[in-house]
């Protein structure tokens, strides 16, 4: 908890400006569409700038000259905007304006086809009113820079032939396309298109299209593959960021002028233009891989969401592990959350343990207890056996042996590891060698290890097991251990595969993994060990897994009994109970303190004063006193960022659907209020 006086910003929520009365008693006259007498039928185009500007974050119109007189829509224009010329969207053709004077003209042609799908610019208005973001931020994402040789070279292609495939015609496929929403839980190993094979043929044969999204590139290309097994004659086409400029822009057109009906790619696929699409399949949406790092910040998930509800198609999350954002979408959009059946997971799993039921056998603190050595030395007499930890390194996590607080870099306060056993403590983001170790805090000389790397757990297995081939992860993470007896050590992200599965795993440090700092600690515990599961053997030919740790029993047998909708279920109820994302929509603002006070006094003015005078002292704030300054919102905060700047949260708690709608036209109007505003929005994930 900061201390109180490390806020200086006491009045930020006290003599909010008044602001805009006199725009509501003069209301500004709407309007008025006139005829616009050009040299040519429809001689207007509203077109969308590619500046990704608050304040020019609509369509405007431009007069079409007589030579670009079959301007289409969607295709891309250079058009003078203040003293410099700027690329745009033609979005629209028509013969009148709102403009009262003359109208600039289209100076330039930028593509000879269109480039731009309607649905898909209705997808982009769609998350950028969501993630609070310029269109133009989306239409970045959507539509890949052009190349103009790609361009020649998809004119000249012949017609796509597709095969037909025969389908029992059920009472649902003669259905008009519905949005529908679902949940699935994969088992370990599981081949998902194998067994739904008949859903795609049946989407293929309704005309519709399929859109596939995973989080890596060496994952689609193994879908890819396999879908070429399952369904030779169909054209797949990979869609991905590691394609080259013209490669990429040749299959965007590809998709986009119908020339292929299944595409399987990374996070930049979910804006692909697949023509009229009816199912979007959209494999472990969790990933981090799947977050936008610049505005509009948003996710695959996001944008797939609001793809099905706005194309009218099917939208399948699959998962190894819970997802309770997935399971959120299913719940209110009446879609289902399928498990696989109990007798297949029983028999799809390795066999859970948890090592505090091995509490008998040793000290029940111990980071190895007994029972690990013992499971250790009855695997390696089956094959390959795997232990797991958190951390990569030797000791990844160090602290003051005398205060407990964390070492830091002096230089840049990142954190202080150890490389190797005696060697000099290392910074890991600026790698600055520190030989003299001396707490910041309280000068201490000695320190502690906090976490234990795969090294020191390998260096440790390695004595007990003295002759044993002891392999660590990191070093062979690419290639295939094969052979019998071998020991694996590595951390959890970079495991590498076992020939025929290893016969036990062991998960070591398991209460560090749950260990964290936000609400969806239990969720990504829950997903990292159902990662493991598909290394380790089936229960049936003898895998085993064993979790060390001091763990929950209620996880425990979540993990085993792979009963994530049940434990998705009583989530979404705790969530919705405290109001936390994805249940209630909330946004970090960040700004100066003037920034934000006037932006606040816009939100008042537009949504209204709420029950809470202004005359609650500021130390409120600090237990959330202030949330009902204004009508329909929760604000929480401040928080000091950087660089004097301030962030606030705000949760939407009103249902009334317009709120977003007025708090994205504040942000609009404040960037026209003050030049250079430096307000910045986003949506919060998760809490
Ligand atoms: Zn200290
Ligand atoms: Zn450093």
């Amino acid at each position: 908890m900061k201390s109180r006086n490390e806020f200086d910003a006491p009045d930020l929520f006290t003599d909010l400006p008044e602001i805009g009365r006199q725009c509501e008693l003069l209301p500004a006259p709407a309007p008025v569409e006139r005829d616009y007498c050009a040299q040519s039928e429809n001689g207007v185009a509203e077109i969308l700038l590619d500046l990704p500007l608050r304040h020019v974050d609509r369509p405007f119109d431009y007069a079409v000259p007589q030579r670009f007189s079959d301007l289409r829509e969607g295709m891309k224009v250079l058009v003078p905007f203040g003293a410099r010329k700027v690329e745009g969207y033609v979005v629209k053709r028509k013969n009148t304006t709102a403009n009262p004077g003359a109208l600039k003209a289209v100076v330039k042609l930028r593509s000879s086809v269109p480039v731009l799908d309607g649905d898909i610019l209705r997808l982009c208005e769609s998350v950028s009113f969501t993630s609070m973001a310029p269109v133009a931020d989306c239409l970045r994402l959507a539509v890949p820079a052009r190349h103009a040789r790609a361009e020649q070279r998809i004119l000249s292609l012949p017609a796509p032939v597709f095969p037909q495939y025969e389908q029992e015609k059920t009472e649902k496929s003669d259905l008009p396309p519905r949005c529908s929403r679902d949940l699935v839980h994969l088992l370990p190993g599981s081949d998902y298109f194998a067994e739904n094979i008949s859903l795609l043929k049946q989407t293929l044969s309704a005309g519709r299209g399929i859109l596939i999204l995973t989080p890596t590139a060496g994952q689609a290309d193994k879908i890819r593959r396999r879908l070429s097994l399952l369904l030779p004659e169909e054209p797949v086409t990979e869609y991905t960021a590691e394609l080259g400029r013209e490669e990429r822009f040749l299959r965007y057109l590809s998709i986009l002028r119908g020339r292929t009906r299944i595409v399987v790619g990374t996070r930049s696929a979910a804006w692909a233009p697949v023509k009229n699409i009816g199912l979007i399949i959209h494999f472990d949406d969790l990933h981090t891989a799947y977050t936008e790092q610049h505005s509009p910040y948003c996710d695959a998930r996001d944008v797939l969401y609001a793809r099905s509800g706005l194309q009218k198609c099917r939208y399948i999350i699959c998962n190894l592990g819970p997802s309770t954002a997935g399971a959120y979408f299913a719940r209110k959009s009446g879609g289902q959350i399928i498990d696989a059946p109990p007798a297949k997971r029983r028999s799809g799993l390795p066999q859970i343990l948890a090592a505090n039921s091995y509490l008998y056998e040793g000290s029940p603190w111990a980071r190895m207890p007994d029972s690990v050595f013992s499971f250790v030395r009855e695997g390696l007499t089956r094959g390959c056996v795997l232990v797991a930890v958190p951390h990569c390194g030797y000791l990844p996590m160090i602290a003051c042996r005398q205060c407990r607080v964390g070492a830091k870099c002096e230089k840049c306060g990142g954190r202080l590891e150890m490389p190797a056993p005696d060697a000099a403590l290392r910074c890991v983001r600026c790698a600055e060698q520190v030989r003299h170790f001396r707490c910041g805090e309280c000068g201490c000389t000695s320190f502690r290890a906090v976490r234990i790397g795969s090294n020191r757990t390998a260096q440790e297995l390695g004595r007990a097991f003295r002759g044993i081939p002891v392999i660590l992860g990191h070093e062979c993470a690419q290639s295939e251990i094969v052979g019998e007896r071998k020991l694996i050590v590595a951390a959890v992200g970079s495991i590498p595969h076992a020939a025929d599965g290893y016969s036990c795993a062991i998960v070591l440090d398991t209460n560090f993994m749950l260990n964290s700092a936000t609400a969806c600690g239990e969720e990504m515990f829950l997903r990292t060990l159902a990662k493991i599961t598909p290394f380790v053997r089936t229960r049936e030919n003898g895998g085993k897994m064993l979790l060390v740790g001091d763990l929950p029993d209620n996880l425990v047998r979540v993990f085993g009994r792979w009963n994530f909708s049940e434990w998705e279920d009583c989530r979404l109820r705790e969530l919705s109970q405290l109001g936390f994302p994805p249940v209630l929509k909330w946004y970090e603002l960040s700004g100066s303190r003037a920034e934000l006070k006037e932006f606040l006094a816009l939100l008042r003015l537009r949504l209204g004063a709420g029950e809470t005078g202004a005359d609650i002292p500021f130390e409120a704030l600090l237990t959330g006193g202030r949330s009902e300054l204004i009508k329909g919102l929760g604000i929480f905060g401040p928080q000091r960022a950087e660089n004097g700047r301030y962030t606030l949260n705000i949760k939407i708690s009103s249902s009334n659907a317009s709120v977003p709608k007025k708090i994205r036209d504040a942000v609009t109007e404040i960037h026209l209020r003050i030049a250079r505003c430096g307000i910045r929005i986003r949506r919060i994930k998760h809490l």
